[in-house]
């Protein structure tokens, strides 16, 4: 992995939303099942309004310099997904936007990634270990640092959202139940994987593999 500096182009930007909501449509039904087990069903409908919002509007959007980019397709995320995750995926994304330069290079994608993650668990009240989607953002924050390449973040994120399944839920609509959270994959960390997944693939295509 080379550490050059990194700027993404309109059509990167583009490039790498459109494969998050390409993923996110093939896997609507696996996270609405998920979240029929341990929350209300409605995830995968959630996250798809969310990233359907963002196309929408993607060739302003991608225009942007990527802060700016970043920031705008948060603030979409939190106006259109609903649901517990819509304000966390927004801080997510925004957080980033601020902490993130034009140009990057590895160590600036780490230490933006970190902060958002950090701003994720203070709007959610939450910790990593209480079964949501930190349980993921958390270890590939660690990945990032330690500079490893797009596909093994990917494997993290997906080795970490199964790591789940186990636990019980403590923060989000499954806390509700207690014991019988146990057993499930929680769909926000579910999300999270595919999200990371998704983007790691596409920096790889578009051979800014800095990007994850
Ligand atoms: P809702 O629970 O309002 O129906 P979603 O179904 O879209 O919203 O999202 C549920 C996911 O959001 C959970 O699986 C979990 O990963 C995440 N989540 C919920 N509450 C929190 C929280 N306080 N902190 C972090 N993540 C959370
Ligand atoms: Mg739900």
């Amino acid at each position: 992995m080379t550490d050059g500096m990194t700027i993404l182009t309109h059509d990167d930007i583009s490039a790498v939303f459109l494969a998050m909501r390409s993923c996110i449509d093939d896997h609507a039904g696996e996270l609405t099942a998920l979240d029929q087990a341990i929350g209300d069903g409605d995830h995968g409908i959630n996250m798809k309004r969310g990233f359907d919002a963002v196309m929408d509007d993607i060739d302003a959007i991608a225009a942007k310099p990527l802060p700016d980019a970043l920031k705008a397709a948060g603030m979409k995320l939190v106006m259109s997904v609903g649901g517990a995750s819509g304000p966390l995926y927004g801080t997510l994304f925004m957080t980033l936007g601020k902490q993130l330069p034009e140009t990057f290079v590895r160590a600036d994608l780490a230490g933006a990634f970190d902060a958002a993650v950090e701003a994720v668990a203070a709007r959610g009240k939450s910790e990593r270990g209480q079964k949501t989607m930190l349980d993921v953002l958390h270890p590939v924050a660690e990945a990032l640092r330690a500079g490893q390449a797009p596909e093994d973040i990917a494997a993290v994120a997906d080795a970490a959202a199964e790591a789940t399944v186990p636990l019980r839920a403590l923060r989000g609509r499954a806390s509700f139940l207690g014991e019988r959270s146990i057993g499930h994959m929680d769909p926000g960390a579910r999300s999270s994987a595919l999200l990371i997944g998704s983007i790691a693939r596409a920096a790889s295509q578009i051979g800014k593999a800095n990007l994850s």
